[in-house]
């Protein structure tokens, strides 16, 4: 049975909002947490042009946050407007929101602040004999009263939300809110070296740093100059080219991999001095790392972006934690390209260090691969063996054919310039200094481990090598490069390979539809429970992969990770990325193969030409280095001179 409705109640009135109310719904979207009214009081500090700047906190900020400064200033009759609603000195009207330089232009920070904490204010400019002081509190402002004080601007903001219940109990613990402020004040600390900062919490110096660093400076101070063999430089200069709109200029630090974190709070990101979170440039970052880190994690980062303001919108979120490229490729490939480069000339081998904090690494500023292995290739004629490494790390070259490399060294000692010693016993070192040429094969010693590592060196240290990973690597990326060229071979199989499968895989098989036409995979239902393979990559079959296995497993992948159902292209290539790597996994050699001594110098060879050698497609380091410095340090030769 239904009730009998009863009429509807008379709609309330609609009334314009005291302001006060009005502006503490507008403070919910400024001020979320103290962390957020430091952030606005710094800002304010930097666009007066101060050079240094103070914050005191008491309890996290929750009971209190004073920021002093020494810039500017603002005239005794500005200090009431300073509080007000959409009160602003930095923007005349619309048209300036185009070009915006400064951090602030809304005028509605410090009105915010104030519609919901108790706010003290002193300033003086240069031109006032003495300072002054208002107070607000709600919606009361006091007149301004003089107050003696330095040029610059002194802001106290205590008990911040005591008028807004429902906000302050989302407060967390003040130990929590000051993690929260600290992150605020290095962001911008980070993306303002020549201005000095000190945030000091209950009378505790959390952070100080001079003004007038460098940006590089300033970055290592905060993150800590141990941090200095951890990070690689990037910079990329002008990247404009025709048809885009201003330069976009970067520079910054990328952490190595094994820095990498599961969320993204080791980034620092800035465009124009403004630090901002921006999935575009996240985006560019992962993918420059892509096969160095594991797909779960995000690479460690401060990254300083120039661009012209108007091609740059940062009116669009309340806190301009966002912003709107005009042209967000632009900045993608400009990061992507940058990063990639600096990852692609530094040695990405992470070194092993027993406690402490030693390093010994001084790659920072991204130099070249410090001195590679010698090449086991005759000087003579190097490209023929560099060429002749490649040709083994592709597919179809033969899994480490000894009589083929054999055959190459003995090619290689047939030359004139020869002396003819043997191949795997000559030391590069003992060569006779007075021959110009002579080295026959300057092979890396090496030894393998348990079937399963190898441990050779180089000038640094001694380095271990896992066997799966590199030449997992190196086969992949002769893969990608395969198919980059459209030379991925596949061939017909005389009898199709069978395989059952549970009856719902059958319908993954649209899924991987365009997948396996790239890869020259053919796969058909035969009946309810299985499929048949006709067609399969050469090199796979070359290498005794079982297509019917290799196809179920792929299936099993595309049916749990839904593979497909992603729009963009970016998801098509993820999906690539992993299938290339379960092929590049089966066709390479295991732990457990034991290897002929040609096949370890041709495995070596690989790390020095395969491009992200030090890592393998899942972003695990296929090496580790154990440097001398270490190793001096460990048997105490620092005290024993020899
Ligand atoms: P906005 O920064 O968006 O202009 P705010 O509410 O943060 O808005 O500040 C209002 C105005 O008060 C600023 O435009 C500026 O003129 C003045 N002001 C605030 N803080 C300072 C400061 N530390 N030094 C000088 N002027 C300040
Ligand atoms: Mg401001």
């Amino acid at each position: 049975m239904v009730a009998p409705t009863a009429a509807p109640a008379p709609p309330r009135p609609i009334r314009v909002l005291p302001p006060l109310v009005a502006a503490q719904i507008a403070a919910g979207e400024v001020v979320e947490r103290p962390a957020s009214a430091v952030k606005e009081l710094i800002e304010n500090a930097i666009d007066a042009r101060a050079s240094r700047i103070t914050i005191d906190l008491d309890q996290g900020g929750i009971e209190l946050i004073r920021v002093a400064d020494d810039g500017h200033g603002i005239a005794a009759d500005g200090l009431a407007l300073a509080v007000t609603p959409h009160a602003t000195s930095k923007i005349d009207g619309a048209a300036d929101l185009e070009r915006i330089s400064t951090l602030g232009f809304r005028g509605e920070a410090l009105a915010s602040i104030s519609a919901v904490s108790r706010v003290s204010l002193r300033s003086r400019t240069s031109t006032d004999d003495t300072a002054h002081l208002i107070e607000a509190e709600g919606a009361s402002i006091s007149p301004p009263r003089p107050e003696p004080g330095p040029v610059g601007t002194l802001i106290s903001v205590r008990n911040l939300f005591f008028n807004t219940p429902a906000r302050r109990k989302f407060l967390r613990t003040s130990a929590t809110e000051l993690g929260h402020c600290t992150d605020a004040v290095t962001d911008l600390a980070l993306s303002h070296p020549h201005i000095g900062f000190a945030l000091r919490a209950d009378g505790r110096t959390v952070l100080e740093v001079p003004p007038d660093q460098d940006p590089g400076e300033r970055a290592l101070a905060l993150l800590g100059p141990e941090m200095e063999s951890q990070y690689l430089r990037v910079s990329a200069d002008r990247f404009d080219s025709p048809g885009h709109a201003g330069a976009v200029t970067l520079w910054g630090l990328i952490g190595r991999p094994a820095l990498a974190r599961p969320t993204t709070k080791a980034q620092h990101l800035f465009i124009n001095g403004r630090a901002i979170r921006d999935r575009t440039i996240q985006h560019a970052l992962k993918e420059a790392f892509r096969g160095l880190i594991e797909p779960s994690r995000h690479p460690a980062a401060v990254l300083m972006i120039e661009m012209d303001p108007s091609a740059v919108d940062v009116n669009v979120h309340p806190t301009k934690a966002e912003v709107r490229f005009r042209d967000s490729g632009l900045v993608h490939s400009v990061v992507h390209r940058a990063v990639q480069e600096a990852l692609r000339a530094a040695d990405l081998t992470p070194s092993i260090h027993w406690g402490g904090n030693a390093s010994s690494d001084s790659s920072f500023g991204a130099e070249p691969k410090p001195g590679a292995m010698p090449l086991p290739s005759p000087a003579a004629d190097p490209q023929r063996f560099v060429d002749y490494f490649r040709r083994l790390a592709s597919p179809g070259g033969g899994k480490f054919d000894y009589g083929s490399v054999r055959a190459a060294v003995d090619a290689a000692q047939a030359a004139p310039a020869s002396t003819g010693d043997a191949p795997h016993t000559a030391d590069p070192s003992q060569a006779a200094p007075t021959s110009p040429l002579p080295v026959p094969l300057p092979a890396p010693r090496v030894l393998q481990v348990h079937n399963s590592f190898l441990v050779t060196q180089d000038d640094q240290g001694v380095l271990i090598i896992d066997q799966h990973a590199l030449h997992e690597r190196a086969m992949f990326e002769a893969l990608r490069d395969r198919l980059a060229r459209g030379e991925l071979e596949s061939q017909r199989l005389l009898m199709p390979a069978v395989v059952t499968v549970p009856p719902q895989r059958l319908e993954a098989l649209q899924r991987v539809e365009n997948l396996f036409a790239r890869l020259g995979i053919a796969a058909e239902p035969m009946g309810p429970s299985s499929i048949g393979v006709h067609a399969f990559p050469t090199f796979l079959f070359d290498r005794g992969v079982d297509a019917g296995r290799f196809v179920a497993d792929v299936l099993e992948r595309a049916e749990a990770e839904k593979w497909g159902d992603s729009p963009d292209a970016a998801g098509d290539e993820a999906v690539l990325h992993e299938v290339l790597d379960m092929m590049a996994c089966k066709a390479a050699v295991r732990a457990g193969d034991s290897l002929a001594p040609a096949e370890l110098d041709a495995l070596l060879a690989l790390r020095e030409h395969v491009e992200r050698s030090s890592n393998c497609p899942h972003g695990r380091p296929t090496s580790i280095r154990l440097s001398i410095h270490e190793l001096n340090k460990r048997f105490g030769r620092t005290l024993c001179a020899s």
